[in-house]
């Protein structure tokens, strides 16, 4: 009788706590699986290279006295954004060319980098801007101190870039920093 009792109360809590550990370990095995496959989905598209293409007018076009007889180059920003964003990686696939029927660069990147080359793009069209600006107000166009050097080609006294000449230049290496 003793016994009995012993093992019908012995029963159903094996049972439950079986049940219990059945459920939690189902649960655990699929978010497992869940997070696995989500993390799997997410490196295949990291690893995903595709096209996307990037106007780039206003980085390459001359400012002034070029007009349509001065000639476009993409090189100066090409080489920038393949020294700025891993060195290593550009090669024949993964590569920048550009489009110059419709001035624009056509990327072959991964999400990751793409990410990165909008960054770039946008800090180089924010240094621009504030270039131009610190011009037009007659201060040095890297650090803004006044008064501008008195030529083209001198060195401001407050951190020695050249004065750049906007009047007759596209965007070259030293407007568009990436810093
Ligand atoms: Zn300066």
């Amino acid at each position: 009788m003793d016994s009995q009792m012993r093992i019908r109360s012995y029963i159903p809590k094996f049972s439950l706590v079986t049940l219990i550990i059945l459920v939690l370990f189902v649960i655990g095995y699929f978010s497992g699986f869940r997070a696995g496959f989500d993390s799997g989905l997410q490196r295949l598209a990291a690893d995903t290279i595709y096209a996307e293409y990037y106007p780039v007018a206003d980085l390459v076009t001359p400012l002034k006295g070029g007009g349509a007889q001065k000639e476009i180059e993409y090189d100066t920003l090409v080489n920038l954004i393949k020294t700025t964003i891993h060195p290593q990686e550009w090669n024949h696939i993964v590569n920048i060319h550009p489009i110059p029927e419709s001035r624009q660069l056509v990327v072959f990147q991964t999400a990751p980098t793409h990410a990165k080359i909008v960054d770039l793009l946008t800090t180089l069209r924010d240094n621009y801007e504030l270039f131009k600006q610190n011009m037009a107000d007659g201060k040095c166009a890297y650090c803004g101190n006044a008064p501008l050097p008195a030529k083209a080609g001198e060195r401001c006294v407050a951190c020695s870039q050249e004065r750049h000449d906007l009047t007759a230049d596209r965007p070259s290496a030293a407007v568009l920093r990436p810093y």
